[in-house]
């Protein structure tokens, strides 16, 4: 990613309305964790505590609270070192939470080719940058729901870090009281069902797509998983969390039959679309806060597989 791509996506006019979270920022965000000194925020790395907190102090200027502890960070062990996920939650009228998530991980970089930062810049830059907007989009007044969001480490690794957090003993009261889990992972591009869209992984498992739409502004809509045989729903963290029985669904726009840049080196910031990346998080901040925990209650059908 060289300077000058970062000035012209800076410059670029965009006809968008104004939105509460900006096209600035969003590409303040991303292109930071994708940024070539982030290294591929492989888990175990200075990068990826570096990452971790970044993002723990995006959490801390949206005066999140902590989820557990004193601290953003939360720790676990990897391969004999302490990494973190990181964690910030914030109050709504009732216990009940909607979380966001996203793996902030990458998968480091190559000495075998000349370009060596594998910058994951849709694996999972996007992501994260979703989960911290939306933090931004709620930073002041208060929704009904509480808010949790959570960067997740080691998903390269093995959904490292979405397993650690779900077995917290501390955190389980927390964990029961999320009423669904929206994991952010790869929505950097223009879903194949156009823009403002995305697909739900697990979509047949549950109600949630349907209760989302049912409620989704500016015409943002979610569609069902098209790369069913992928079996994309066991692949993200979410699964963590089908494991405890809690709502989890990942949310993705990476067209799978296509796409040329998963876990390549050309996941960099040229293939971001940025005006569309920011009417997706708007668009989500703006329909989560019309829910509630009376017009929202997501339930799994009898067809989940919690194992
Ligand atoms: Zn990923």
């Amino acid at each position: 990613m060289n300077k000058f791509l970062l000035l012209i996506l800076l410059g670029a006019s965009s006809s968008l309305f104004s939105q509460k979270v900006s096209r600035e920022r969003v590409i303040e965000v991303l292109s930071h964790l994708a940024s070539d000194e982030m290294k591929g925020r492989e888990t175990g790395t200075p990068e990826n505590d570096a990452a971790a907190l970044y993002i723990a102090k995006k959490f801390a200027e949206n005066n999140l609270s902590f989820c557990f502890g004193d601290s953003y960070l939360v720790p676990f062990e990897y391969k004999g070192k302490v990494v973190y996920n990181v964690c910030g939650i914030k109050k709504g009228e009732s216990e009940k939470t909607i979380a966001f998530s996203a793996h902030f991980d990458h998968i480091g970089t190559s000495d075998k080719t000349e370009d060596k930062v594998f910058n994951g810049a849709d694996d999972n830059a996007s992501g994260v940058t979703a989960v911290i907007g939306l933090a931004d989009y709620f930073k002041t007044g208060k929704t009904d729901f509480s808010l949790m969001y959570i960067a997740f480490n080691g998903e390269e690794k093995g959904m490292k870090g979405s397993k650690a957090i779900v077995d917290i003993p501390n955190l389980q009261e927390q964990h029961q009281n999320i009423s669904a889990l929206f994991n952010f992972e790869m929505i950097a591009t223009v879903s194949q069902f156009g823009p403002n869209t995305l697909y739900m992984t697990g979509d047949g498992f549950s109600d949630l797509d349907e209760l989302f739409n049912g409620n989704a502004v500016n015409n943002l809509k979610i569609y069902p998983d098209p790369y069913l045989k992928q079996k994309l729903f066991y692949r993200s963290d979410n699964v963590s969390f089908v494991k405890k029985k809690i709502i989890a669904h990942s949310l993705s726009t990476v067209d799978m039959s296509k796409a040329k840049h998963y876990h390549q080196l050309n996941d960099d910031l040229e293939i971001v679309d940025f005006d569309n990346l920011t009417q997706l998080i708007n668009n989500f901040g703006k329909t989560v806060e019309k829910l509630t925990p009376k017009n929202f209650k997501p339930i799994y059908n009898n067809t989940v597989n919690f194992n």
